[in-house]
């Protein structure tokens, strides 16, 4: 029986994911297929329960569903209950396991960037949101003992936080507003940058002014993207890395927890390139679109609640 595999978004059409996902099902002969279920949050829980069938292997998660999903699951790793999120779904018999692979890729995409330089103690995170989550956690686990974490809306970085309480009990964690002063006096503190907002997806918006970002930082944006963040970066003399490790790995980890065995990096990063070329654009945790369309502008106030004043948005607006 071919097994299914199924990453449920909303909206998400078009996926990297599958692209990425497919090729290595192919290339290692197992028939099993990767398909993409639009669900609204109304239809989120039958979705779930589908997947306890025997031809599922199990599933990606996607926005906005990723906290969502957590109480229609049966047990959840510790990533997964960290980060109060779960990005893939594994089955055991009857039961659905809930996972957080964002953590892992997070942390290759981390070494990559801190290549044989030693590994930072301090960071700065820009964004709250779920992908700021995976980041927190795996800059905890990873041994950090000062991370700031700056949000548009504080009171979600403020949540983010006080949800890690414990486990960054012995470290420096905190939110602050987000103002250029105040970061530009934090990055002059560290050595590690990452963005995990989703300014930069589309257009030339920036999440911090170019001229604040000191010489010789290790900037890390989670979009699959050269972002003007990055752009800026490298010019000011930083080291850089976008979303793609990230991506790529946080796939390899759910594909050997479906099945069993390593993931075909080779293929997989080929075929990201491949479907990236071709106009995919939706990648876990990204708007999805046809290909070749442009997704909602997250300044947009389609796409954006609205910011309180002196917020990133302002300049996001500016700036595209
Ligand atoms: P969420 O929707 O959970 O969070 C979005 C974040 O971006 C929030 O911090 C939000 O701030 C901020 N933001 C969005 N628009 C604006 C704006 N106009 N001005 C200021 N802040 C803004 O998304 P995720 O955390 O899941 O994803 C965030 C980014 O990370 C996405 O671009 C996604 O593609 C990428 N990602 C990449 C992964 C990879 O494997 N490479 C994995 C996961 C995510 P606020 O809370 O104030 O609204």
């Amino acid at each position: 029986m071919t097994k299914r595999v199924v990453l449920i978004g909303h909206p998400v059409a078009h996926s990297l994911s599958g692209a990425m996902q497919q090729a290595a099902f192919d290339a290692l002969g197992i028939g099993a297929t990767y398909e993409v279920w639009d669900r609204a949050p109304i239809a989120l829980a039958e979705a779930v329960a589908e997947l306890r069938g025997n031809d599922f292997l199990g599933a990606n998660i996607t926005i906005p569903h990723k906290e969502r999903v957590v109480p229609m699951i049966d047990r959840q790793t510790e990533d997964a209950q960290a980060t109060g999120a779960v990005n893939t779904i594994t089955r055991e018999g009857k039961r659905l396991i809930g996972h957080n692979t964002d953590v892992a890729g997070f942390k290759v995409a981390l070494d990559h960037l801190v290549g044989k330089q030693k590994m930072p103690r301090q960071a700065v995170v820009l964004g709250a949101g779920g992908g700021a989550r995976a980041v927190v956690h795996g800059l905890i686990t990873e041994g950090f003992q000062r991370v700031i974490v700056f949000n548009r809306h504080l009171h979600r970085a403020e949540g983010l936080v006080k949800h890690f309480a414990r486990s960054a009990a012995h470290m420096e964690l905190r939110a602050m507003p987000w103002h250029d002063s105040i970061i530009e006096a934090e990055l002059a503190k560290t050595k590690v940058l990452v963005n995990a907002t989703s300014i930069g997806l589309t257009g030339a918006a920036i999440p911090i002014a170019a001229e604040i970002l000191p010489a010789d930082l290790l900037v890390l944006d989670l979009i699959y993207r050269r972002t003007p963040l990055l752009e800026a970066a490298e010019a000011s003399g930083s080291r850089i890395s976008d979303g793609e490790v990230m991506l790529l790995h946080q796939g390899a980890a759910a594909f050997t927890l479906w099945t069993g065995q390593p993931a075909p990096l080779d293929v997989m990063q080929s075929s990201l390139v491949a479907a990236r070329a071709g106009g995919v654009r939706s990648a876990e945790g990204e708007p999805a679109g046809a290909p070749g369309e442009t997704p909602a502008d997250p300044g947009s106030p389609d796409a954006a609640d609205s910011p309180p004043p002196g917020s990133p948005t302002a300049a996001v607006a500016a700036r595209d």
